[in-house]
């Protein structure tokens, strides 16, 4: 009786200490900033992009009511979107692209089975703050010929945002999913759709295509 205690008890230890040794090596590797909190500006990213070049747009904090003309195509606004950076559907009629947003997490490995039964591939949009937790399950993604793009550090409405802090939630995201899987996205979805000139124009110089929802 006393045997089977004990042994119960290393069990219990033995697991315990597996576990612990799981979750730590899932978490990304390196220095990176807080989970679900602001990502700080990093002065070599801000200098990528040429401010002089982009839209005068004002930024627009929670609740800014919208002008009765909109100069500059805030897709919030009017579900404006620009043919030359936006990607809104398929070229070709009758093409479907399918995309998931907001992971990767558990629920990613569902839809990875359910896509990978069928032989259907999508392109997920990740979250770096995903990313920095659940690294082995966008590496899952990709190893099963799925495509991987950017959803931003902190999923917030990009537009209310100064281009540094934009530039910051772009660049620890890309930088995060290059660590995780090996290469740099280049595709960009707008958290909420919420996009201006201002920020195409800085999503432009950094070589993203930008795959918004449909006005
Ligand atoms: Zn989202």
């Amino acid at each position: 009786m006393y045997t089977d205690k004990l042994f119960s008890a290393i069990s219990i230890l033995l697991l315990a200490l597996t576990t612990t040794t799981l979750n730590v090596e899932a978490q990304l590797p390196g220095q990176w900033p807080p989970v679900d909190t602001p990502s700080p500006p990093v002065a070599s990213w801000t200098a990528l992009v040429d401010q002089t070049k982009l839209a005068k747009a004002p930024l627009r904090p929670a609740g800014t009511p919208c002008a009765p003309v909109d100069t500059f195509c805030i897709w919030s606004c009017t579900t404006c979107t620009r043919p030359e950076s936006d990607f809104t559907h398929c070229p070709n009629k009758g093409d479907w692209a399918l995309t998931y947003d907001d992971g990767p997490t558990q629920n990613t490995l569902k839809v990875l089975d359910a896509l990978n039964t069928r032989g259907i591939k999508a392109t997920f949009f990740a979250i770096g703050s995903r990313v920095i937790e659940n690294p082995q399950i966008l590496k899952q993604a990709v190893d099963s010929g799925h495509q991987i793009g950017v959803h931003t550090w902190l999923h917030t409405a990009l537009t209310t945002q100064t281009t540094e802090e934009i530039i910051a939630e772009i660049k620890w995201t890309e930088t995060a999913i290059k660590q995780a899987v090996g290469f740099t996205p280049k595709w960009f979805r707008p958290p909420q759709g919420d996009i201006d000139d201002r920020v195409r124009g800085i999503l432009t110089q950094l070589g993203y295509k930008i795959a918004n929802l449909e006005s």
